[in-house]
């Protein structure tokens, strides 16, 4: 079977609906993902290996903090952005988590609730690849529940002394600094952010092994045990679990568009396939209706999600959108793209568990994209508040 080569996907000129400068900001990262990515990256996913070195040529184009205005950021609209983390989940989730982290994660709440020294710090650095961060929240007991955190920051002095554990966090042992969320006993157990520098004394990462899933994406177990910082590392704009929940909702906005890179992947792949293999009389296998129906159900679905977060995109454009919108394309999106990694596994056989094709490293990439940032079930009961007016968390 020749190598399938990934062809974009739109069905109902979807591309009419885009600015020429949203369609070359997409074409450039396809085509950066096609040259440096796709060819490590089944590589990568069998060793567990992140690929750290795309991080400065992915820094060069301008993938970090790349919706952010000024400190070197590429001032891209929401819709450029969008494109960007589709293309580079059509490459792979862990590649995309990672830029997500960095941009949506970290720099977005340096951005947004630091001061101006910490601004001047961090973004230039980390919009250059030469600083890397991650975002604890998580923790051993506490993940879709944040709110019930054990982390603690205790001001003594000028200083903020911190002691807690994170759990699950993406980039955890190569980062150079770690947003870590904390009740500050001080204050009435307030959370707040820290910027806390990873090579501080008490400051442990050490990673997770044994992943079926974003296997090349690096994911760790944060400790801190008595780590003192000074009282300039606080975010001193952060304030409640609303802060930190506006950082993931910067981060699950990128991965709604994300989820459908994956899904065009497996689809483009499938359907390419489906025309070459031939069973029974010498026909492809995309000549018998009940394939044509799997590829007819994905391409609908594909559609109707590129549509979705289009207009999510362009609400936030327009400075419009609410969280709520931001969930339905979450959840949908990633949905939509599990359901087409497993049709499009099935229409390829025992192919489609073979690391050949990229689709089962899709699926398994894509069961950890619906448990993080608000897991399927969470953004349901985020839509069915808004829409009833009832809390059933
Ligand atoms: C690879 C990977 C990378 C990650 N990276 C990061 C990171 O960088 N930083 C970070 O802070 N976190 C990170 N996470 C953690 C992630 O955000 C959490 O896993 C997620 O919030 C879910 O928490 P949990 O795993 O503890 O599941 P739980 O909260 O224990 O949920 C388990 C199940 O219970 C359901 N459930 C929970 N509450 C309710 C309810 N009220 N009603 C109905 N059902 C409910 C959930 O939907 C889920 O199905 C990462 C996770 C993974 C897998």
């Amino acid at each position: 079977m020749p190598a399938i080569k990934f062809r974009g996907v739109d069905f109902i000129q979807y591309d009419s609906l885009l600015t020429d400068e949203e369609r070359l900001v997409r074409d450039t990262t396809r085509q950066f993902i096609e040259d440096n990515l796709i060819p490590i990256i089944e590589e990568c996913n069998r060793a567990g290996r992140f690929p750290r070195e795309l991080v400065k040529p992915m820094a060069d184009l301008g993938f970090f903090g790349a919706s952010l205005k000024g400190y070197g950021c590429a001032g891209m609209g929401n819709v450029e952005y969008g494109l960007m983390t589709q293309e580079l989940e059509r490459g792979d989730s862990g590649v995309r988590s990672f830029v997500s982290v960095q941009s949506g994660l970290v720099m977005y709440p340096i951005y947004e609730f630091g001061s101006d020294e910490q601004k001047q710090t961090w973004l230039p650095a980390m919009q250059k690849g030469e600083k890397l961060g991650c975002f604890g929240l998580t923790e051993p007991d506490f993940g879709s529940n944040p709110g019930g955190m054990r982390t603690r920051a205790k001001k003594v002095g000028k200083e903020y002394v911190l002691n807690g554990e994170k759990m699950w966090i993406t980039s955890g042992s190569i980062a150079d600094v770690a947003i870590i969320w904390a009740k500050v006993e001080n204050e009435d157990d307030m959370i707040r952010g820290f910027l806390v520098e990873t090579n501080r004394p008490g400051f442990k990462a050490d990673d997770i092994h044994g992943k079926w899933s974003l296997r090349a994406s690096v994911t760790s177990g944060l400790s801190l045990q008595d780590v003192h910082i000074p009282e300039s590392n606080l975010l001193t704009k952060t304030g409640g679990l609303k802060s930190p929940l506006m950082c993931l909702n910067q981060a699950r906005y990128g991965i709604a568009w994300g989820a459908l890179g994956a899904a065009m992947s497996c689809y483009d792949t499938a359907l390419q396939y489906s025309l070459l293999r031939k069973q029974w009389r010498d026909q492809p296998i995309a000549s018998h209706q009940l394939v044509q129906d799997k590829l007819a159900w994905m391409i609908s679905e594909i559609t109707k999600a590129q549509l979705l977060v289009l207009q999510v995109g362009r609400l936030k454009d327009a400075g419009k959108v609410e969280h709520q919108h931001i969930s339905m394309a979450k959840r949908n999106n990633v949905w939509m793209a599990l359901e087409c990694a497993r049709m499009s596994r099935d229409i390829l056989g025992a192919n489609g568990v073979a690391d050949d094709y990229p689709i089962m490293r899709h699926m398994m990439n894509l069961e950890s994209v619906k448990t993080y940032e608000g897991t399927h079930d969470v953004h349901s009961l985020i839509i069915g508040q808004s829409v009833t007016g009832i809390d059933a968390f």
